[in-house]
């Protein structure tokens, strides 16, 4: 189980956790990445941008310079004022005018022989000598000037331009910085000068001072500084100095803005956020999802459970049972199988005298022992109601199997304790064997189901194997249900036939006793001892009675005197409404209820505190007269006649038949005979077929006697001409005398 739930955790993990998760990172990472390569895009092309920048002020700083230069070299005062070392005005125009105004960091005026006469450093005039500090860088340039201004270049000179010139970067004085020179000439060009051979004025502009500032101020350059190598660090740009001659010089370095990256920087942790949320919902819907499946799927198990599953026992249904049994018999080597049908005894007097949840409690309990008693491969099932069905396996021979079914029959007679009660029933159990009774498992249900019929029958509380002979009997019952059924709306099938009861002292009818016929259109006469139970079991007999009541009652209402017996089935005085039926018959035929005498078992007589005590009652108020028929069978006991509420005993006709020169049975009738005497009831002989029986009867003094020896029952038509015949031979009689 809990493997089973592990395994379950991981698929589930493998198969919907991980892919989405996956999906969900892949989809984030790549916006992420999208974001990153454009920013990074961004950034680079922002600090190219940068550098070029930084290039393009440098370059514009070394034009700005020479122009500058220009507005003091190429003017004739100064010629003649370099001529003249006049140092005061060189001082003036040429070199703090350059500091002050320009802000220069160096002016030196060189002779034509690049002799320094004038110099004016650190803001201020200094010795011309101080020249020699920068002379190893400047004098190239001064050279090269020198050579352009002796070979007439004037390719540079143009509207702006206004004389040759060379500028460089160079390091001076160990910083950084722009030198440039230019000739120092004429602007009217009245003055004669050797080309070549002109004063020469240098300027020096310090890179690493007032432009770094310049840059960062103006251009916003976020911590430019000049450094003799590049940046190493990760994330600061450099852009290399460099001189003409292609040598660097050192570089600038700053901080690039990086537009791409402020943008991730503040993108990134929303992104971030997105995702993760992303994650936590996916993951969050994923779970519920998973949960709501698993709910799903555990109602769609329940209501599989409850179709396949009694809901008041939990035992396997009808239909699990089916399947399984199913199964059972598809397999190979499937001998040794049967099935049982229970059926509890007086399941439906508990429902009704305790409640239908003491039913329930008795079902549950009895379930529950049945479950106990068989093996694992064995199934219980409940069929409904007081229904339950076994598959019983590896019972291999018959010993075994009524050891079961005892087993089984010997739990249901335990008292069962339902809300303080001890309730007693029995159950009835019908067998059938596989391969003995068949493989298919409706034919074998239906066997055990007939078998469980037999055993109801027969007694309850018993269990009974299937056997052709009862499919036959029970075949039969049903045909002669259908047949009793048609029958009964049917004219000159069922018909009542009357014997003749005399009086054992005169030999006069005194009275009939209805006896019903069935004439079956087929299969001729058939036995009310065949048909009549089977009325009962299927509540016919309720319109049989009636019927024969009807007729009896007409019959007779129309004799003098005489009287007519009619048997009555227990199942009829178990309905309430019997006593109103025979009154209203009564009062239909105009019979007077003295005449009528019903022919009861004596179960249904001693059985007072009942609905057919109730009925009994009522009848004998009436008037009615109550008969113990077939008395000396069953359950009798000469002590109970006592006790018995009615006005005559019909004495067997077993007894009579069995009245012969050394018997018992003259002393049972006499004892009979003298208690219901002595208890002020008549008597009646039944089954008198010889003479010799009946003057023994007559001896023991029976009051009335019936059989053979004076007629079999006949039908109506005969009574009638027999009575009118009786009468003028009566009549005759009186008229001899
Ligand atoms: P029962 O009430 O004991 O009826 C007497 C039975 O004994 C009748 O059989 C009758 O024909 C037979 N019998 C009469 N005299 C003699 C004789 O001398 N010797 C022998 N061996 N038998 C004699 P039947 O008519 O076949 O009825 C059988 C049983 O069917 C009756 O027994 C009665 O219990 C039942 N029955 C008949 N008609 C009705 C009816 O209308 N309603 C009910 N509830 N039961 C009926
Ligand atoms: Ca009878
Ligand atoms: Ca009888």
């Amino acid at each position: 189980m809990k493997n089973k739930i592990r395994l379950e955790r991981s698929r589930f993990l493998l198969t919907q956790i991980l892919p989405a998760v996956a999906l969900t990172l892949l989809v984030g990472f790549g916006v992420l990445g999208l974001l990153l390569w454009s920013s990074h895009t961004t950034d680079h092309a922002s600090r190219d941008r940068q550098s070029r920048l930084v290039e393009l002020v440098v370059s514009k700083l070394r034009e700005a310079a020479a122009h500058d230069q220009e507005s003091v070299t190429v003017w004739d005062d100064a010629v003649e004022q370099v001529r003249l070392n006049d140092t005061d005005w060189i001082d003036i125009n040429l070199g703090a005018w350059m500091g002050d105004y320009f802000g220069f960091d160096g002016a030196y005026v060189l002779g034509p022989r690049d002799q320094p006469i004038y110099a004016y450093t650190n803001g201020g005039r200094a010795s011309p000598e101080a020249f020699e500090a920068i002379a190893p860088e400047v004098v190239p340039l001064v050279d090269a000037l020198r050579s352009k201004m002796r070979a007439g270049d004037v390719s540079q000179v143009n509207e702006m331009v206004l004389s040759p010139g060379v500028a460089d970067i160079a390091v001076i004085r160990n910083r950084p910085a722009i030198v440039t020179v230019k000739p120092i000439v004429s602007d009217t060009g009245n003055i004669e000068q050797i080309p070549g051979e002109e004063y020469v004025h240098v300027l020096v502009r310090f890179v690493d001072g007032s432009l770094v500032e310049e840059l960062q101020t103006d251009y916003m350059f976020e911590d430019l500084y000049f450094s003799w190598v590049a940046a190493n660090e990760r994330g600061l740009s450099s852009q290399p100095l460099k001189s003409d001659g292609g040598a660097t010089i050192g570089y600038f370095v700053w901080h690039p803005y990086q537009p791409g990256y402020v943008i991730i920087s503040k993108v990134v942790p929303v992104l971030t956020a997105v995702i993760v949320l992303a994650l936590i919902l996916v993951v969050t819907f994923l779970a519920l999802n998973r949960k709501r499946a698993k709910r799903l799927a555990a109602s769609e198990e329940r209501i599989r459970y409850l179709a396949l599953h009694d809901s008041l026992t939990g035992l396997p249904n009808r239909t699990s049972f089916n399947d399984r049994v199913d199964e059972a018999l598809a397999e190979a080597g499937n001998s040794g199988i049967s099935l049982l049908y229970l059926d509890l005894d007086r399941f439906k007097q508990v429902n009704d005298t305790l409640g239908h949840s003491a039913g329930d409690a008795l079902i549950y309990e009895f379930g529950r022992r049945l479950a106990a008693l068989v093996g694992e491969d064995d199934i219980v099932a409940r069929f409904g109601g007081d229904e339950f069905a076994l598959m019983l396996r590896n019972y291999a021979d018959c010993d075994e199997m009524e050891g079961i079914c005892q087993a089984i029959i010997d739990e249901a007679r335990r008292p069962f304790d339902i809300g303080g009660n001890k309730v007693f029933v029995g159950v009835s159990v019908g067998a059938s064997v596989a391969q003995v009774d068949g493989m298919d498992r409706t034919e074998l249900l239906r066997k055990a189901d007939v078998a469980l019929y037999y055993s109801k029958t027969t007694g309850r509380g018993r269990y009974s194997f299937f056997s052709q002979a009862m499919d036959q009997a029970l075949k039969l019952r049903q045909h002669t249900e259908t047949d009793l059924r048609k029958a009964l709306s049917e004219e000159g099938q069922l018909l009542v036939y009357y014997q003749p009861i005399l009086s054992s002292e005169s030999h006069k009818t005194i009275g009939y006793e209805a006896l019903l016929r069935w004439r079956h259109p087929e299969n001729g006469w058939i036995s009310p001892e065949l048909f009549i139970p089977i009325a009962e079991d299927t509540g016919l007999i309720s319109q049989i009675g009636t019927l024969v009541m009807r007729e009896a009652c007409i019959a007779a209402a129309a004799w003098s005197e005489m009287t007519v017996a009619v048997n009555v089935s227990a199942v009829e005085l178990g309905d309430p409404d019997y006593a109103a039926r025979v009154r209203s018959i009564l009062e239909d035929t105009g019979l007077e209820a003295r005449r009528l005498e019903l022919e009861i078992t004596e179960s249904a007589a001693t059985d007072e505190n009942s609905i057919a005590g109730d009925n009994l009652r009522s009848l004998r108020n009436m008037g009615v007269r109550i008969a113990i028929d077939d008395f000396g069978t069953g359950f009798s006991s000469l002590g109970r006649l006592h006790s018995l509420n009615v006005d005559r005993i019909k004495i067997d006709k077993s007894f009579v038949q069995g009245l012969g020169p050394r018997s018992d049975d003259e002393a049972i009738i006499r004892a009979i005979v003298d208690l219901a005497h002595a208890k002020g009831l008549k008597t009646t002989a039944e089954g008198v077929e010889t003479k010799a029986q009946e003057e023994r009867l007559a001896r023991i003094g029976c009051d009335d006697l019936q059989g053979f020896l004076y007629s079999v029952a006949i039908p109506l038509w005969e009574v009638n001409r027999s009575l009118v015949f009786g009468a003028k031979e009566q009549d005759l009689s009186s008229q001899t005398s």
